[in-house]
């Protein structure tokens, strides 16, 4: 078995801003401390774009573009080279799988298991499908020929959070650039690495300079000065709600830019009392919440449970949390990592307290220290039982392994106390009745229901929410809508006749 925590100790990573090809110091010499949730301790320093960076990065991303190197590229080049690009993340997926599990906290059975493969898939995925998308010819009179083709939109700058850096940078540049836009990526200040690597991966792969730059840095600096440049056509970003409605503003206030938001969620998990297998369901209940220590956009962060079935589907829930092995992300063991910084631990303790002010019985909800480890970010995965849905427990983005249960009575109650959120971004839905799983998924507000189930899902569905949710949707063919706009090319051919000159 690997001894990650030798290899982690080995890694030298990549810390500059990576720009029109190459990797640079910010102008400045700004930087900015990464740590590791691991333990606390400093990972090392990054480089901080400043608005001279990001112009730098942007004007790059606009001559690339206007080049045609890449945005004119026949297809199947562009195709060539991230179907290469995906290739080289799977060569390369322990250092990868390394760097995305003490950057973030992941542990290193999921980064190499889930993330590095998911994020290589989704660039192989968009690199396959580029080639089989047809455009249109309108039905116009015969003496015309009216194309619609769909056409890059030129700079897109993508802006993501730390949860699931790889995965959701993928979503994101894999149909950016295949549709043949530049794009400049803003990664999170918590997690930077993995992206600095990806970056050294895309030239390697052969994506030309200045197609692909990453700007790490701190997001009322680097962020608001992508979201503000006049040079940018979109805006892709994955965060929270206050922040991506910020992108509105920066948008308002600059060029009119397309913004597409991925924001929080407070999804439920809706169990009726016909539920068959409550033993099944509980294993998915908690997972839905505990996986990624409950740092998932669409973690099942509200339990609504009928209440005849509440107490034995709670039992069963706290006892998978107590199973769960929390510990050392570098140990292969670890089921549950950290959650990703200092402020984010705290802010998740918070809720504890508030929880038991409101009323609900607790279950876990303290920090835990696993042995070896004189510091780090840890919780235990938290059960808040007896939850008002409309007090801060019900309501509130918590982003941590905290479940708040919530009980109803019957089909109807559950999907309105579900309904009852400013979030719509998943929902799941326990139910021996196909016919009652087929009208409350209808019912359910949210962009993805589960029945049966909860976060099966893959490159080939859309993924984005509803309400307070946000309003883009990464993932599926759908995708390639958010990066093209459609061009009508209208040609005058003239009166339909043939002669014999
Ligand atoms: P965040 O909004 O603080 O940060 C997201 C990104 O925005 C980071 O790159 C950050 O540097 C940048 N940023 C921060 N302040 C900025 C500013 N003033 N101007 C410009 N850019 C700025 O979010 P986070 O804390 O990194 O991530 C957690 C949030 O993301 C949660 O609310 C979570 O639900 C949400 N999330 C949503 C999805 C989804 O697909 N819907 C997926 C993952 C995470």
């Amino acid at each position: 078995m690997t001894d990650w925590i030798t290899a982690a100790a080995a890694l030298k990573p990549e810390t500059r801003l990576f720009i029109n090809g190459e990797f640079r110091s910010a102008r400045d010499g700004a930087t900015f401390d990464s740590f590791s949730p691991r333990d606390g301790r400093l990972l090392c320093t990054v480089s901080a774009a400043g608005e001279a960076d990001v112009d730098a990065a942007v004007r790059a991303a606009a001559h690339a573009f206007e080049s045609g190197v890449w945005s004119r590229a026949d297809r199947r080049e562009r195709a060539r080279v991230l179907a290469r690009l995906s290739d080289l993340m799977l060569e390369n997926l322990d250092e990868l799988a390394l760097l995305e599990s003490i950057d973030s906290g992941h542990p290193i059975g999921d980064a190499r298991r889930v993330d590095v493969p998911q994020a290589a898939r989704t660039v192989r995925w968009y690199a396959e499908a580029i080639d089989k998308i047809y455009d249109e010819i309108a039905p116009t009179p015969q003496t015309a020929l009216a194309l619609i083709t769909r056409e890059p939109l030129g700079v897109v700058g993508a802006v993501v959070p730390w949860n699931y850096p790889l995965i959701i940078t993928a979503w994101k540049i894999a149909p950016a650039l295949a549709a043949g836009n530049s794009v400049v990526l803003k990664p999170a200040e918590l997690t930077s690495l993995s992206a600095l690597k990806l970056a050294q991966l895309a030239a390697e792969a052969g994506i030309p300079a200045g197609v692909f730059n990453v700007v790490p840095g701190l997001g009322p600096v680097a962020g608001q000065a992508l979201g503000r440049h006049p040079l940018v056509n979109k805006i892709t970003f994955t965060g929270s709600p206050a922040v991506g409605r910020g992108f509105l503003t920066y948008s308002g206030e600059s060029n009119g830019k397309q913004v597409a938001l991925e924001l929080g969620g407070k999804s439920a998990q809706v169990v009726l009392a016909d539920t068959e297998d409550l033993a099944a369901c509980a294993e998915a209940v908690a997972w839905g919440i505990f996986y990624n220590a409950g740092q998932t956009c669409h973690g099942g962060s509200r339990l609504i449970v009928d209440e005849r079935v509440h107490d034995e589907l709670v039992d069963r829930v706290v006892t998978v949390g107590r199973s769960l092995v929390l510990g050392d992300p570098l140990d292969e063991a670890t089921q549950i990592g950290t959650i990703a910084s200092a402020k984010q631990l705290e802010r998740v303790l918070e809720y504890t307290d508030i929880a038991r002010a409101e009323g609900a019985v607790v279950h876990g909800g303290n920090r835990v220290r696993p042995e070896g480890l004189a510091s780090g970010y840890y919780v235990e995965p938290t059960v808040f039982d007896g939850v008002d849905n409309a007090g801060r427990i019900g309501q509130e983005e918590i982003f941590g392994p905290a479940l708040a249960v919530t009980s109803v009575r019957g089909a109807a109650e559950a999907v309105r106390v579900a309904n009852e959120s400013e979030y719509g971004l998943a929902a799941s839905l326990w139910t021996g009745s196909i016919t009652t799983a087929h009208a409350a998924a209808r019912m359910l507000r949210a962009g993805t229901v589960w029945v049966n189930t909860f976060d099966a899902s893959d490159i080939i569905t859309p993924f984005g929410g509803f309400k307070n949710s946000g309003s883009g949707r990464d993932r599926s063919l759908h995708a390639f809508d958010a990066y093209t706009a459609l061009k009508t090319t209208w040609i005058n051919v003239g009166a339909p006749q043939l002669s014999n000159d």
